[in-house]
């Protein structure tokens, strides 16, 4: 009998997987407990694809031989419940791409920095010739390019969630950024389950295949530890230089992979900060790996123009820069942001808080922080750091009237910093929403 998928979701992943399941033949429905967009209908109909929305109708989910789902479902809702319990099989977007698929799987984890070093690397390959294409979280399904490419090395970013629905899934290359409290709600509040599910990137890696991982992260050096894995251990860091795949030594950024050396100045580098040196080192180690000749590595890590909403530079008003860093949705990626200024900020935080302790940012506000802009409905923590520790502290209840409060208090040669730490939902449809609107207002000044 041919075999039935149920796909939850009609969103790029569930409906890419659809167009895949399809073309190899098996019986295929979707389910979309919401409602699906145009875009994804129109193409659910194009490929003749069976369908229901705003329901989950369970008669006809059950009878699946394996399910399909999106990362948003979390394995604790009701329906996914019963599927487990009838010991049907359910596996994410990636899981099921990966089967039909000959390509070098290039994949990216961690809890920051997964966007900019897929792009990053993505930018490299292409630039080197291959015939690339991007996938995960950002760019299009997998599944989708599965069915209808032929490329022959993907760039993808994981998170944690579809990490957690992936079982016999290779990666080829496999870079782990880094692992700092996030999505805990998701893991039972419990940090082992968290870090468990990076490090599921490991598994069915071959001795052929590489590790990529920076060893200045403790809790990544220490899982390590209890973790055996054959793949080659390509490890990186900024603060060590010995035994390191990948370093800094005297300003240079380099690598030694096999017989070949590559080193480069930091300041060429085109993304700022130490965040972004970690994203560097660990795409030059992956590029190196694949044997992309150096001076292709050097223009890649030199041109790359960076990705929307993290770090971006708006424009300068009065001599003010105004620097849009929304996809700043927690502690670790605004403590890179504060740390990577070199003039004095007003920086805009808030939104919905996952738990923040705003106690790591202490020295770096009293260092480079000289005003404050909570952005939120519930400010309470942020005044509870902070108030009295900087010169000023404001709240604001929209974009518009931040910006203001946040350009009447900076001078001349210093920074306006959105970077909220926060989730957006409070005040906003998502983060790019909260950096459009930072930059229309920027521009309204
Ligand atoms: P992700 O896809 O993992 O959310 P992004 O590349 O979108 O990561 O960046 C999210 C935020 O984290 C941005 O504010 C960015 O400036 C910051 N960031 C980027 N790389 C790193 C890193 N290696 N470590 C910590 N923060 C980072």
């Amino acid at each position: 009998m041919t075999k039935r998928i149920v796909i939850l979701g009609a969103g790029e992943s569930g409906v890419g997987a659809a167009v895949l399941a399809k073309s190899k033949g098996f019986d295929v429905f979707v389910s979309d407990f919401g409602e699906i967009s145009p875009k994804y209908r129109m193409a659910l109909n194009k490929y003749q694809l069976a369908f229901e929305e705003k329901q989950h109708t369970e008669s006809l989910i059950f009878l699946a031989d394996e399910v399909v789902k999106s990362p948003g479902i979390p394995d604790t809702s009701p329906l996914i419940v019963k599927l487990i319990e009838r010991n049907i099989p359910v596996v994410s977007e990636i899981e099921f791409a990966g089967r039909f698929s000959n390509a070098k799987m290039i994949c990216i984890t961690g809890s920051n920095g997964k966007t900019t070093t897929t792009l990053l690397l993505y930018h490299m390959l292409k630039k080197a010739g291959l015939h690339v294409g991007l996938a995960g979280n950002v760019g299009d399904s997998l599944a989708w390019q599965v069915a209808e490419k032929d490329y022959t090395h993907y760039v993808v970013e994981l998170s944690s969630f579809q990490l957690d629905g992936m079982y016999d899934f290779r990666a080829n290359i496999a870079i782990l950024l880094n692992i700092t409290p996030d999505h805990l709600d998701r893991y039972d509040y419990k940090m082992e389950n968290y870090i468990n599910s990076k490090f599921r990137i490991l598994q069915n890696m071959r001795s052929e295949d590489s590790f990529v991982f920076c060893t200045d992260d403790e809790i990544i050096k220490k899982e390590l530890m209890n973790c055996d894995t054959l793949a080659q251990l390509l490890p990186f860091s900024v603060r060590e230089e010995k035994e390191m795949c990948g370093w800094i030594e005297n300003e240079l950024l380099k690598i030694q992979y096999n017989e070949n050396l590559f080193s480069m100045d930091k300041k060429d580098l085109s993304l700022p900060g130490i965040h972004n040196v970690y994203n560097s080192l660990a795409s030059g180690i992956a590029g190196s790996v694949l044997q992309i000749r150096k001076e292709v590595i050097r223009e890649s890590l030199s041109d790359f123009q960076g990705v929307d909403h993290r770090l971006e530079k708006v424009v300068r008003v009065r001599g003010i820069q105004f620097i849009n860093d929304s996809k700043a949705t927690n502690i670790n990626s605004t403590w890179y942001a504060l740390e990577s200024m070199d003039e004095p900020v007003v920086w805009i935080v808030g939104g919905v808080d996952k738990g923040n302790d705003y106690g790591v940012l202490a020295d770096l506000v009293k260092e480079k922080v000289k005003g404050i802009v909570c952005l939120g409905i519930d400010n309470s923590k942020i005044h509870a750091a902070f108030d009295g520790k900087v010169d000023v502290i404001v709240d604001a209840e929209s974009m518009e009237e931040a910006v203001k409060q946040a350009y009447r208090i900076a001078n001349k040669e210093e920074i306006v910093l959105l970077s909220p730490a926060c989730a957006s939902f409070d005040l906003f449809q998502n983060y790019e929403d909260r950096g459009n609107q930072f930059k229309e207002e920027v521009r309204n000044l």
